[in-house]
Parts: structure tokens; sequence; C-alpha cells
């Protein structure tokens, strides 16, 4: 990092880095009040002086969604946590290199439920990938990445070191476009055609039904996820997806 004098230069030896982890994808943004705002309040303070996130994304194995069938299942809970691992260790690893490079960093976890009734973590790592320009909201309120569809993970790092604003810019449409794959196939009914309608409170029930039915003691469901691919599903002519990439 200390040889990068450029912020582009710098987000790439990261990038090139962090893949050693396992991360598939890291950007960065700019962030400010508004998005702060909305951050669990236990790191408001810390991350007032922060301007910069740092966005870590893993694949998950398509071979692991290929076996939910219905209902999450303790293969899709293991590979789950073991994503979470690693974007964890790769945002511990980031943080250190902007702190011996004499700036601040504050690794943000993977997936640490603060507020059990709104399902919400420190942050949401989707709403900092979107404006890292890794991809858009989906109609399943999930990060879509043009070419890895919602089967990506991520973790953040809030850190004041110099890093350029939407580190990765988009190289496909912004949108779903015309796709439809994920609506039908929630079991809660929750996926709108408008992504400002998904219905969260449907959702958050359904997981937690998952996590009885199924005994996996965790709220996890992985259906749409299964269902929005990237373009490497729609290249196998798994659905109708054209202008948003995913099936
Ligand atoms: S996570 Fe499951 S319950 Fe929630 S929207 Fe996706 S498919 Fe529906
Ligand atoms: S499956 Fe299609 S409609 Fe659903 S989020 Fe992915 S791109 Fe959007």
């Amino acid at each position: 990092m200390a040889e990068s004098h450029t912020p582009q230069g710098t987000l790439e030896k990261l990038r090139l880095e962090a893949a050693r982890f396992g991360v598939d994808v890291v950007s960065s943004a700019r962030i400010g009040a508004a998005e702060k705002e909305r951050f669990h309040a236990s790191i408001r303070g810390i991350a007032a002086d922060l301007d910069r996130a740092i966005v870590l994304g893993c694949r998950l194995s398509g071979d692991v969604l290929a076996t939910i069938d219905g209902a999450p299942n303790w293969t899709y809970y293991h590979h789950y946590r073991t994503v979470n691992f690693a974007l964890d260790q790769a945002a511990l690893f980031c943080a250190t290199e902007c702190r011996r490079n004499g700036y601040r960093a504050f690794p943000v976890p993977a997936s640490q439920m603060m507020d059990w009734d709104r399902l919400l973590g420190h942050l949401s790592h989707r709403e900092l990938g979107a404006l890292a320009g890794i991809g858009w909201r989906g109609r399943n309120n999930l990060l879509v990445h043009p070419e890895f569809g919602s089967q990506v993970r991520y973790a953040s790092v809030l850190t004041d070191a110099p890093l350029p604003d939407r580190g990765l810019a988009l190289e496909a449409a912004a949108g779903c476009g015309e796709c439809r794959v994920c609506v039908g196939v929630c079991p809660a009914g929750a996926i709108k055609m408008d992504p400002l309608k998904f219905d969260l409170d449907r959702c958050a029930a359904q997981v937690r039904r998952f996590s009885k039915s199924e005994k996996l003691n965790t709220l996890i469901c992985g259906i749409c996820v299964k269902a929005c691919g990237g373009a490497s599903s729609a290249a196998a002519g798994a659905g109708a997806a054209q202008a948003g990439g995913c099936a």
C-alpha cells in the first residue's frame, strides 16, 4: 500500500492482495452523512471522520447453492459461515494495511446481527456496494453484480485512507431490466417487480420459519440468491433475463 501513490493504485493493490483470501470483488466509495445516519448507533461516532468505505465481495459456490431445494440446508449454512469468515479475514487484512500506512480503519463484520427485530447489522454492505459501483439493488433486495448476480456476500472497511470514489464502475446496465426470475421463487411472496416494494416483513417471517423448520437456528434462506446467478446462468439458458443479466 505504501508504494501505491494514487488512490486507484492503492485500491488495485488491495484488490490483488485480498484475492489471496478468496475475495472476488473489491471497490471503494466516498461515504457521507446520509449513509452514516443509517449505520447502527454503536458505530456512528467511530465513523464520523471516516469518509471512505472499502467493499469486499466473495462469490458463493454455485455447487453449494444447487443443493438448496425449496429451503436452506446445513450445507448452505456451513458455506455461508465459511464465506463470512473469509470476508472478515480479508477485511481485517485491509484494515491492517490502512493502519500500517498511517490511516484509521474499522473492519465491519460481514454478518453480525445488531438489531434482531429488524434483522440489521452494523450497516448495509449492499448499500455501500452500490455506492462503490459494484452493482444495483435488485428486486430481491440484494446487491446484483452484473456478472455474478446476487451470489456474492460482502463485508466493508470504513477508513480515512485516500481511495477512489466509486472505484469499480459498472460495465452493464444498472438495473434488473426485464428479468423477473427471482419474483416467482420466494415462498413468502416478498419479491415484487418494484425493488422499492420488497416486503421485508414477509422475508423476515419466512427466514424465521426456516430457522425452526430446518433446525438451522440461524436466519438464512438462499432461495432468491440461487435464482439470481448473473451472466453465467443466463449463458446456460436458465431464464429470461436480458437487460438485467441475471437468471
Ligand atoms: S431470502 Fe428467501 S424469503 Fe427472503 S426474499 Fe429471498 S427467497 Fe424470499
Ligand atoms: S434474478 Fe433478475 S430480477 Fe431478480 S434480482 Fe436478479 S436480476 Fe433482478
